[in-house]
């Protein structure tokens, strides 16, 4: 991965009438140390971000992005972004990425402990190279999260449905599947219900019918994974959020784990049981996911 640009915000309330935001931004030099050492985002992971994908200079799905974002600063009760000014940011770091693929990141943290504002910045880099994972497809175990299916409702400080800085159980979790031979998770409940991947939604095909579970399970509620299901349904086909029982990804005709930068992942096996990988609709799928999207 190779930095490619760095923009710190001053960040705006969310009822600023400022049109342009030019003024509150300041490009750094992504190499260079910015943050101070007090701030709570790497003392704590108390934060949210967004990952952007950008394909030749076009950031993908840019408002789908910033209103997640916003929608993990309410559940955070950190102060609601200004729309306009994080929309007018990735426009900045997508001039900057160039030809091929690319990743912006948003990250809002409660800033310095004790300090007047959260911080905020952009930035853009390389992405890493998902084409083998794309077309050969990854083996996932699954693994319990450990918690059962109304722990969001009965516990909103777990904050499972924000995107918060706090990913260091979902990394831990990508090492376990290592560790059991496959390449990728998916956390199931306590309770026995498919939930998403540490980065990634599950999207599984029944015949001609699309799933993915519902968010209120105290997930992410993915932009790659509305952004399919909107072009399967400009194609007439079904598609349904469930609550999905673990058995459901095992019986699955097809199966993938879709997110903004590695884009459609086919699913080949499930806790060594292998699945059949639909290498056409994969193809049309990233194929559709790497074009303009907005
Ligand atoms: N679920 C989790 C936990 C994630 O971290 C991600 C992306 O990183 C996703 C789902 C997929 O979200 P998106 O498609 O918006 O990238």
């Amino acid at each position: 991965m190779t930095w490619r640009f760095c923009l710190m915000l001053e960040p705006a309330a969310s009822d600023s009438p400022l049109t342009d935001f030019s003024a509150t931004f300041t490009v750094v030099d992504p190499a260079a140390p910015a943050l101070s050492v007090g701030e709570l985002s790497t003392q704590r992971g108390d934060g949210i971000f967004e990952s952007i994908g950008v394909v030749d200079g076009h950031a993908q799905e840019v408002a789908a992005h910033v209103e997640r974002l916003a929608h993990s600063a309410r559940l955070c009760d950190l102060p609601a972004p200004h729309l306009g000014q994080w929309h007018q940011a990735v426009q900045r770091a997508a001039a900057e990425c160039g030809p091929g693929e690319a990743v912006i990141k948003l990250i809002l943290s409660r800033g310095v402990e004790h300090g007047p504002a959260p911080t905020a910045w952009v930035t853009a880099a390389t992405a890493p190279d998902n084409s083998r994972a794309r077309t050969e497809g990854v083996r996932v175990v699954t693994l319990d999260r450990g918690f059962d299916s109304g722990a969001p409702a009965r516990a909103p400080w777990l904050l499972l449905g924000a995107k918060t800085l706090s990913y260091a159980v979902n990394m831990a979790a990508i090492r376990e599947a290592r560790r059991r031979g496959a390449d990728d998770a998916i956390f199931v409940s306590s309770d026995g219900i498919a939930l998403e991947g540490p980065t990634s939604s599950v999207i599984l095909r029944h015949g001609d019918r699309f799933t993915t579970p519902a968010p209120g399970a105290g997930i992410l509620h993915g932009t790659t994974q509305l952004s399919v299901f909107a072009h399967l349904e400009a194609q007439g086909l079904e598609t349904a959020y469930e609550q999905l029982p673990v058995d459901a990804l095992r019986t699955a005709d097809a199966a993938w784990l879709v997110s903004s930068v590695r884009l459609a992942a086919p699913v080949t096996a499930v806790d060594g049981l292998e699945l059949a990988v639909d290498r056409e609709l994969t193809a049309s799928l990233n194929r559709y996911l790497l074009s303009p999207r907005n």
